[in-house]
Order: C-alpha cells, then structure tokens, then sequence
C-alpha cells in the first residue's frame, strides 16, 4: 500500500469530464477509494483549438454522480459564474487552477461568491513559483470567512526542460506550514508528472513528505482523453496504491 486513506485527502477522476458514461464508468472503480470525484468541466486551455470542456451540463452529470456513488464531487473554477453553477448544482469541491491563482479580480470574485455556501475550496500554485501571489490567494479566501480552505501543489513552470512536466518545489511543504497554519497541502502528481510513468514515484513522494493528501487524474482510456491524455493512469493503477501487500 502506497496511499494509507487515513492519512490522506484523495481527489481522483479525468482531467475532463467528456460524457456521463465517462465518468460514470471511471467513477464505480475508484469511488471507495476518494474522497473527492474530480472532473474538469471548463478547460483552461493555451490553444482555442483544443477541447474546452463540456461546460453546465458537466455539472448535472458529477451531481448524478455524486448521488449514486455517495461521493463528494469536485471541478474547477475561474469566475463567480462557475461558483454559482457549481452551487446549483450541488458541487462540493471547487478548485483554483494555475492560471487563476495569478490574478486577484478572479480570486476576490470567486472568493465574493463562495462566501456563506458550504461549498470547499482549494487553491492551486501559479504557474511562475512566486510563493506569494499563492499565499496570498489563500489570505483573500480566508479573509471572505470561507473555513474549508486547502492547497494543492500542481509544480511550477520549468524554464530549463526537465523530465516532468512542472517542476515540484518540495520545500513548500514546510513554507506552507510555517506561513498558513491548519490549510491543508495536497500534492496533484499528475500535474507534476505529465506523464502516467511518472506518477507513482510522484505518489511515493508525497507521502514520504507528509502531504495531506494526493490529486491524482484518471480515465479508462488515457490515450483518448480528450485533455491531458499522457499524465492520465488506469483506474486498476490508481487502486493498486491502495492494496496491502
Ligand atoms: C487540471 O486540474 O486539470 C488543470 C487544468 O490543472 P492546472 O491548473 O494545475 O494546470
Ligand atoms: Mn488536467
């Protein structure tokens, strides 16, 4: 066992949601083993020419999921008008993406939005591994009153190639802890790795740091992911980590 459930918050499911039966199929694999369904439904993607999610109707799909698998579910904001579709539909989760972190008018209007809902959010680290702008980020979210306030450690943008695809800073972990006491850390392997080989030591070292919990991206058929299609592993892998051996 790699991942002790325990000790760790698991959010796992596609990059992007792409139909019901796509999320319904990768989620009655790996439901007893998350605590959080993830699926992207609006993409932030460098070129208009690639898959910009299934928008709305993407949330309906995570609300009959979360309905029948008695799982929280999870997808990603930029606006107030994702947080307000997010809570129509009963979303649980809402996470900060790298390119949304960077800019304070999106992280103050989602932080406006988010206000009095019960809803949970995690705040990626910018692309550019400035420490602040992320801190920050949380500061304005925690000033909204909002309680559930996590973190998650997606890597940075690597200016020299290296063999991931962001480059991990693992001294965050403890910065993180000195600077926003009681937020919890969790480390997005996926998006470090940017490449499915490279998950599981990602995973091994997430906890051998004591990360509060993992973001792991999962599909059926990595290689037709309609985004992120080589960091994306099989649910069969994602639920080895958690077998006693
Ligand atoms: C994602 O989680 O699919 C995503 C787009 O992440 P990031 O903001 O870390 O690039
Ligand atoms: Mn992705």
């Amino acid at each position: 066992m790699i991942i002790n459930k325990k000790h760790n918050i698991i959010v796992a499911g596609p990059c992007s949601a792409e139909s019901f039966s796509q999320v319904d199929s990768i989620a009655s694999k790996i439901h007893k083993n998350i605590d959080f369904f993830r699926a992207g439904v609006w993409k932030p993607r460098t070129n208009i020419d690639s898959f910009q999610g299934v928008g709305e109707v993407g949330l309906s799909w995570l609300k009959e999921i979360k309905v029948k698998y008695n799982v929280k579910v999870a997808c990603e904001v930029a606006n107030s008008k994702h947080v307000e579709l997010c809570k129509k539909f009963k979303i649980d989760m809402v996470w900060l993406g790298a390119r949304t972190t960077v800019n304070p008018f999106y992280v103050q209007e989602i932080a406006e939005s988010l206000q009095n809902s019960k809803i949970q959010v995690y705040i990626k680290n910018p692309i550019v591994a400035d420490m602040d702008l992320w801190y920050n980020a949380i500061k304005r979210m925690r000033s909204y009153n909002i309680k559930n306030i996590g973190a998650i450690h997606r890597g940075f943008y690597a200016e020299r190639k290296i063999n991931y695809r962001n480059k991990p800073k693992w001294s965050s972990v403890k910065e993180f802890s000195k600077k926003l006491k009681g937020i919890n850390l969790i480390c997005d392997c996926s998006h470090i790795a940017g490449d499915s080989s490279f998950v599981k030591e990602l995973v091994l070292k997430s906890q051998e740091l004591k990360y509060d919990g993992v973001m792991i991206e999962t599909h059926d058929n990595p290689e037709k992911a309609l985004s992120d299609s080589k960091q994306q592993i099989k649910p069969a892998e994602f639920n080895s980590f958690f077998i006693n051996e």
